[in-house]
């Protein structure tokens, strides 16, 4: 019995093809032709005023922290249910996290949370949308703007979902993504830097050439180039890039094959869920979801501990995830929890994912929810 795990990269397309074509073009660093493609690619799907190709979605918080001005004292609003990169991008700048409850439906941010967590230190909010479910973003963007406060989403898991119809990754002023070759549109490592408020534009390609103005002088505007402000080294390298252009440029099919198993998973578990045994995914009206993470909400952390052991026995490699920031060593030392956070606490110990990937064989599916069934049918 061979095993299913829990994540497996897949090609989908051209990878190979393009990788030559870039070998060919002779231009290995970035922000070559690929790297172009894929940005022109994204800010028209997205329809942001600007789209850069980072190393990583940490590496585009990392940009965003920089861009929003983030000083020592400074406060970020964010979920604690969520990964350590939408915390750490902010500690680098000597940001705290201000860590907030999540809704019992989404597991996204809590807009009231948010309210009760402002400062006059409050600088920016950064919902994640988790699972590739949008949070509430017109109550959240209503805040905001009432507060003065930078919106940045942590849109890692967003990649062709969308609220009311507009595309995550287009809601804040700023927005990043994944790559990483456990999200829907991988390149191994990788991510994007999304800008929507024109303001930011000159200044993110400065930070993205390690503080330089080469863009400018390329494109002719300035005679020389050198250094004109703070930066990095975050432009991946167009081998990178031209295996991600092959991966975008299917992203509607990636989403339609994996929303076939998360659709399939639904249904397998609608009994279960109607006998109390577990609580499935919940998707509000007002959003399309990507199918990123297919979960199950147990009664609690014992019953998952069993369900997990079960799923083994059957060859399933299943995980789960997050370990609350607030209560993280790091997250204690650098934030603080706003509130109680026990609802968040609580899901952190009753969640489980289940493999998801692209191309899952209806047998594939099947040993899993049996062997979810076999845990809990009794
Ligand atoms: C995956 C993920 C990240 C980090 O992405 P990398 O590309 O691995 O840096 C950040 N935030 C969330 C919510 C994620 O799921």
């Amino acid at each position: 019995m061979s095993t299913i795990s829990f994540n497996r990269p897949t090609l989908v397309g051209k990878e190979f093809e393009y990788i030559q074509q870039a070998i060919d073009n002779l231009h290995l660093s970035g922000n070559g032709p690929f790297t172009k493609e894929c940005q022109r690619l994204l800010e028209q799907r997205i329809g942001c005023a600007k789209a850069l190709l980072t190393h990583s979605c940490t590496a585009a918080l990392e940009m965003a922290a920089i861009l929003a001005d983030i000083r020592p004292g400074d406060e970020i609003i964010m979920p604690s249910f969520t990964f350590v990169s939408t915390a750490n991008a902010f500690v680098l700048r000597g940001g705290a996290p201000v860590f907030v409850e999540v809704r019992p439906d989404t597991l996204n941010i809590d807009v009231k949370a948010i309210e009760k967590a402002i400062t006059s230190r409050t600088k920016a909010i950064v919902p994640v949308h988790y699972a590739g479910v949008a949070s509430d973003m017109d109550e959240l963007l209503e805040l905001a703007d009432r507060h003065g406060l930078l919106v940045i989403e942590d849109a890692a898991q967003g990649i062709n979902a969308s609220y009311k119809e507009r595309p995550l990754g287009s809601l804040g002023h700023l927005a990043a993504l994944s790559f990483h070759e456990t999200k829907n549109v991988i390149s191994g490592e990788g991510g994007a830097l999304l800008i929507n408020d024109e303001r930011f534009v000159e200044r993110a390609e400065i930070i993205w050439e390690k503080g330089t103005n080469r863009a400018n002088f390329f494109r002719g505007q300035v005679d020389k180039y050198t250094w004109v402000d703070i930066g990095s080294s975050y432009l991946p390298s167009e081998i990178l890039a031209a295996f991600l252009f092959a991966q975008l440029e299917e992203v509607q099919p990636i989403t339609r094959d994996r929303l076939k198993t998360w659709n399939q998973y639904h249904r397998a578990f609608e009994a279960l869920e109607a006998a109390g045994k577990l609580r499935r995914p919940i998707i509000p009206a007002y959003c399309e979801h990507n199918a990123h993470i297919y979960y199950l909400l147990l009664p609690d952390i014992t019953i998952r501990t069993a369900l997990i052991n079960t799923l083994k026995s059957f060859g399933v490699n299943a995980i789960f995830h997050y370990v609350p920031l607030h209560s993280s060593p790091a997250g204690r030392k650098y934030g603080r929890a706003s509130e109680d956070l026990s609802f968040t606490q609580d899901i952190s110990d009753r969640l489980v994912r289940l493999p998801l990937w692209i191309d899952m064989s209806d047998e594939e599916i099947n040993r899993v929810v049996e062997a979810v069934y076999a845990a809990l049918d009794s």
